[in-house]
């Protein structure tokens, strides 16, 4: 069964002063068995946010981690410099393959060094409208999970917990979402690509896949109503207490009733 679990990207939000008392709140609204829950400040409000989740359930993470140990690479952070702050990371965001221009080769060895450092990875992949609009939506997303994952050992990943997140990019921040219908088709094509061409066999089928783009208390009960869907990686809405409560609440509907039914 795989688990159901909502990740906040908190992105460039937040400052050492202020982010512990807002995981706290977020902690304290959100406390529903059955749900992963997962912060992920930006590096400087780490120790803050892990200092305030303490004696919770709460997962804290990365928004990002260097591909190398260690070394000449000035304003970085390794993956070994987040022992004891963050046990989770989301990589390949599409704000850092646009900005940054990461390829899918450099978030494959990202992840790499993550996994190897003990980090529970969120893989991000999504296409832009054009690509949607031209029908190459799947082609795009298949890509990047072959450029990423190819040559990776399905079950190093696997015990480390993997994750893919679904963010169609013109869906992150602009207030649109994909229908329901089309992120749940696109967290099976996901699964066609690692089992048929990854030949990743049943764990294709035990990879939680999330969906993010403008996720928010009013539409995540449409794409948690979905199977092949495992949760929401939530950007603006994952600041506000009240969305975030209203969040995990719907996903410990969809928990139970996966429970319920074993699936
Ligand atoms: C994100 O940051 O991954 C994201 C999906 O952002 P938003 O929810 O704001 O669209």
């Amino acid at each position: 069964m795989r688990p159901i679990i909502i990740a906040a990207n908190w992105k460039m939000n937040t400052t050492p002063a202020d982010a512990g008392e807002l995981a706290a709140t977020i902690a304290s609204r959100t406390e529903e068995p059955g749900v992963v829950r997962v912060i992920c400040p930006p590096y400087v409000c780490l120790a803050a946010v892990r200092d305030a989740l303490a004696g919770t359930n709460v997962a804290v993470g990365a928004q990002n981690v260097h591909h190398e140990a260690a070394g000449a690479y000035t304003g970085e952070i390794s993956a070994a410099m987040l022992d004891g702050l963050a046990t989770w990371v989301i990589l390949g965001h599409s704000e850092r393959r646009r900005d940054q221009l990461e390829s899918d080769e450099l978030i494959g060895k990202k992840l790499a060094r993550a996994v190897s450092a003990g980090l529970r990875p969120i893989l991000c992949v999504g296409e832009v409208l054009s690509e949607r609009e031209a029908g190459k939506a799947v082609e795009v997303v298949a890509n990047q999970l072959r450029g990423a994952l190819t040559g990776k050992d399905v079950e190093v990943l696997m015990n480390a917990g993997f994750v893919i997140a679904y963010e169609p990019v013109w869906a992150i921040g602009t207030g649109r979402t994909a229908s329901s219908n089309d992120a749940a088709a696109m967290a099976e094509a996901i699964r066609s690509c690692l089992s048929a061409d990854l030949h990743w066999g049943d764990f294709a089928e035990q990879v939680p896949i999330l969906y993010g783009g403008s996720v928010t208390s009013a539409n995540i009960g449409e794409f948690l109503a979905e199977h092949s869907i495992d949760g929401g990686l939530v950007g603006g809405a994952s600041l506000k207490p009240d969305e975030m409560a209203a969040m995990v609440a719907r996903a410990a509907v969809t928990a139970r009733a996966r429970a319920e039914a074993g699936v």
